[in-house]
């Protein structure tokens, strides 16, 4: 009786290695299937609800080559598209465009960019470029941080704090609004803030 009951708890401690295993996703992966990218971004969705900065509308995903990203951006006039991965086109129909060939992981955080620019756009007023973006950078970083990616959490820091400082700040007064007073002090700021002042 005891032998058998050693070989069941083996069984069970064998199993919930294997599942934690193969529940552990492969953030380098490329991703070039649709099914892939589709899941990916359902997964950027929950983060957003997760951190109850979601919108209340499914918001169509187009998985394309990143040249013809950057062409729809710059065409858009919102952006360059120089530096785009991904794009979030407000109206005519409101499409996040995703990249094909891209890591796993500068995807999902890239997705997590964009669905909060689609909440900042519903939910708050005409603002600075370095505000918008500061909050969809911010939003980018915990998702990087939530699933312990923190080489990449950091690189997205720098490469903020290069292209635009305010940009930056904006990301660093999020970081401390959020551990003052959670999401709803991080809400309310961008909600309420045109442009980021120095205080
Ligand atoms: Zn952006």
């Amino acid at each position: 009786m005891k032998h058998l009951f050693f070989v069941f708890s083996m069984i069970i401690f064998v199993f919930c290695i294997v599942s934690s295993v193969s529940a552990e996703e492969n953030w380098n992966r490329i991703v070039n299937d649709e099914a892939d990218a589709k899941a990916l971004y359902q997964k950027a969705v929950e983060f957003t609800k997760q951190m109850k900065m979601n919108v209340d509308r499914d918001i169509y995903m187009r998985f394309e080559e990143l040249e013809h990203i950057k062409i729809h951006a710059s065409s858009s006039g919102w952006t360059s598209g120089e530096n785009v991965l991904a794009f979030y086109r407000p109206y005519g129909p409101e499409l996040i465009f995703m990249p094909k060939g891209v890591p796993a992981i500068d995807f999902y955080t890239a997705a997590v960019h964009e669905l909060t620019h689609a909440w900042n756009s519903s939910n708050c007023p005409p603002q600075d470029r370095s505000v918008n973006e500061g909050l969809s950078k911010w939003m980018e970083f915990m998702a990087c941080m939530s699933v312990g990616d923190r080489a990449k959490s950091a690189r997205i820091l720098g490469e903020s704090s290069v292209r635009d400082p305010i940009e930056y700040k904006v990301v660093q007064h999020l970081m401390k609004l959020y551990k003052e007073g959670g999401i709803e002090a991080v809400k309310k700021y961008v909600k309420e803030t045109y442009k980021y002042e120095d205080k």
